[in-house]
């Protein structure tokens, strides 16, 4: 990790969401990764660089030292629930909710429920607390799909406005967690650099603090 603060995220929404705040706490990246096919962006902050890694990747890099902080969904760190990892900031962006849904008039199942998501560990939580047997079929995209040909009954998915679900004919049923992106630290960066990554922090939560009020 050299001397360097290396923060993990991933590129789309999360990036986009997230670049407005590191600038407001004084960090801009270099390089653009959409355009750009460099995985490491150096910043205007010679000790800060960004890496750029799938959205599923970035608790694993934390908490192995590949980078001392990170940017994920809860989503996905839901997904990761014996991670060792300090997440000491909700960043407010990405906000959506893990739901399940499935097709408006579906009364013709019968049997054990049959489940579609690339969610497993959250959706296998949400039954067992429900006290309800379902067969989970792991996923990892258009899981919309499954239950218009027949592969599940149901789907465990982000949803942000439901247009995705009503496009193909599909309603949100079950409401199973509030969603938005998280910084996550890990462990031993946070005694090692603690005053820079304390630093970081402060003005990440002030940056919060402006966006909500602006
Ligand atoms: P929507 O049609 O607005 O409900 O968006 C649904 C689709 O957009 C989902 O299937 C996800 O693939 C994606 N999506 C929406 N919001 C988020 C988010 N905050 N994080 C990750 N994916 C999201």
């Amino acid at each position: 990790m050299a001397n360097y603060l290396t923060l993990a995220l991933s590129k789309g929404r999360i990036y986009k969401e997230t670049l407005p705040l590191l600038k407001a706490a004084g960090i801009e990246p270099i390089d653009d990764p959409e355009t750009s096919r460099k995985l490491i962006l150096a910043t205007t902050q010679p000790d800060v660089r960004l890496i750029i890694v799938r959205a599923s990747d970035v608790p694993t890099y934390v908490e192995y030292g590949g980078a001392d902080m990170g940017i994920a969904g809860k989503d996905v760190l839901l997904e990761h629930p014996n991670a060792e990892l300090y997440e000491p900031v909700d960043l407010e962006i990405a906000q959506c909710k893990l739901m399940t849904a499935g097709r408006e008039n579906d009364t013709s199942r019968t049997g054990r429920l049959k489940v579609a998501t690339k969610f497993v560990e959250s959706t296998r939580r949400f039954y067992a607390d429900q006290g309800t047997q379902v067969d989970i079929i792991k996923l990892y995209g258009s899981m919309e799909l499954a239950p218009l040909v027949g592969l599940a009954d149901r789907i465990v998915d982000v949803v942000d406005t439901g247009n995705t679900l009503r496009a193909n004919g599909l309603v949100p049923m079950e409401h199973i967690a509030d969603i938005s992106s998280r910084l996550v630290v890990n462990k031993a960066s946070m005694k090692m650099k603690h005053a820079r990554i304390q630093q970081f922090i402060d003005n990440i939560r002030g940056a919060i603090k402006a966006n909500r009020s602006s």
